[in-house]
């Protein structure tokens, strides 16, 4: 997979390759990913990437010829990207969106900043996608967090029993985790993940795991469809429950 970010703040964005697992999969060749300086498809001696707002108004617009130019040249290259617009005005970014993202070959992420970009722009645009009901300065952090998000998702890049577990993946958030020490300020690791019985720990995992989406994502809990698994649990829930009464 490749994935081409373009803005005119690259040191802001090169850190998002620089990390953990997202470095990892870089330097193994699962994914590349390439920031660009869009001041590079400037023709100007300023290297222009903006302008006043045609009908008045505060703020400046970035000009469209810089996105053409870039396009055209990695078309040429490569063939034709799936472009991504950042910007709040598209639809919210989630973990399905995020997954049939990390299936694309070759994707392009467009950062704006000032008012937005010259509507012209969205001709070579596929998807406009927002991080969130917020505005932020430019589109870097969004292409960071959609970056991040998508590339984990890339198999060989996180081990696929850890993605299989984690929130959302199942329409449910992922069950509490512990570690060593045993015992810490008097608060002990649940027995059942000590019992070494591997049915009983995925069926305590599951019921833990349905009791946080109750509470905490309930929204999530009513769009679940329920596997076997989940059934057993959901019991399991009731006698802990009844207990209490
Ligand atoms: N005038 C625009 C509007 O109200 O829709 C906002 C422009 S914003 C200040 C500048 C750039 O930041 C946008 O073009 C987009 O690339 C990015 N951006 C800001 N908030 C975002 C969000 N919630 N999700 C994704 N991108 C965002």
């Amino acid at each position: 997979m490749r994935i081409s970010i373009v803005t005119i703040f690259p040191e802001m964005v090169e850190v998002v390759k620089k990390y953990g697992v997202i470095a990892q999969a870089v330097e193994e060749g699962i994914v590349e990913i390439n920031v660009v300086n869009l001041r590079d498809y400037t023709t100007d001696k300023h290297k222009t990437v903006d302008d006043y707002q045609y009908g008045g108004g505060y703020g400046m617009v970035m000009k469209p010829e810089p996105f053409f130019r870039f396009y055209e040249s990695y078309v040429e290259k490569y063939g034709k990207p799936y472009v991504i617009l950042t910007s709040p005005q598209g639809r919210v970014f989630n973990y399905k969106i995020a997954e049939k993202l990390s299936k694309k070959r070759d994707i392009v992420i467009f950062c704006g900043r000032y008012e937005g970009i010259d509507e012209r722009v969205m001709k070579i645009v596929d998807d406009e996608i927002s991080i969130g009901d917020y505005i932020l300065t430019g589109g870097e952090l969004p292409a960071m967090v959609i970056t991040d998000a998508i590339v984990r998702l890339v198999p060989g890049v996180v081990k696929r029993e850890s993605v299989e577990r984690e929130s959302f993946h199942q329409g449910l958030l992922d069950h509490p985790v512990y570690t060593r020490p045993y015992e810490y300020k008097g608060m002990k690791v649940p027995d059942v993940l000590l019992s070494g019985d591997h049915q009983k720990v995925e069926l305590w995992r599951r019921k833990e795991s349905i009791k946080k989406t109750i509470m905490k994502r309930p929204d999530l809990f009513l769009k679940k469809e329920l596997d076997e698994l989940d059934k057993l649990a959901i019991i399991e829930l009731f006698k802990e429950l009844m207990k209490g009464c």
